[in-house]
């Protein structure tokens, strides 16, 4: 798994790079990654290094236990609970229970359709992943590439946008089913064509 949590890292940094948004290689090597169990998920900066933990990643509603959550939302409401809390819980157990897995985002985001709630089927594995660590490094990229704009506002979300559609959405990130081996492109020196430079001086001498 962590192999796979550092190919999928990379990856999104060559997308982000793509995007004029970071530099790949630099930012990635500087990087303290730390993968852990149980433990909360950041990304950001530390002591002038770009950090980022990956602590638990799944689906946080599943259809398995919809029914039962649900009711309990449900009673929330009833007894005057908290009703924009309870009112967003009871949609998304609606969700789990018509057999839609759902991960949450931030209530100021969580009906965006490309930023906000990620959904999907139970079984993909990989997407709830692949979320997690789009969400972070738009915190890495936000705190260590050019003017930090911070937390969860405009410029994290503007990052997160671009990568989460490059990556999640459009399920770029099935590809790491196979566990494919992503390399950084070598820098190479640019190499001077010299068959197509010598033509038109050749042509001139001939002249
Ligand atoms: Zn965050």
């Amino acid at each position: 798994m962590k192999s796979l949590i550092r190919l999928m890292t990379q990856e999104i940094l060559l997308i982000a790079e793509l995007k004029e948004l970071c530099n790949a290689e630099d930012l990635y090597k500087r990087l303290l990654l730390h993968i852990t169990n149980n433990k909360q998920s950041y990304g950001g900066k530390q002591y002038g290094m770009p950090i980022m933990q990956i602590g638990n990643f799944a689906w946080q509603y599943t259809p398995g236990q919809a029914e039962e959550k649900l009711t309990e939302w449900q009673n929330v409401l009833r007894v005057g609970g908290n009703k924009t809390v309870a009112t967003r819980e009871i949609i998304r157990w609606k969700k789990a229970l018509s057999g839609i897995a759902v991960v949450n985002e931030y209530p100021r985001i969580w009906q965006d359709p490309e930023i906000g709630d990620l959904e999907g089927d139970v079984s993909d594995k990989l997407k709830p992943l692949a979320w997690l660590l789009s969400h972070e490094l738009a915190h890495v990229i936000d705190y260590n590439c050019g003017a930090t704009g911070g937390g969860h506002g405009k410029r994290w979300q503007r990052i997160y946008r671009i990568i989460r559609n490059a990556f999640v959405n459009n399920g770029r990130y099935q590809m790491f089913d196979t566990q494919q081996v992503i390399q950084f492109p070598k820098k190479q020196k640019k190499e001077l064509r010299m068959d197509l430079l010598g033509l038109p001086l050749f042509d001139l001498q001939v002249a």
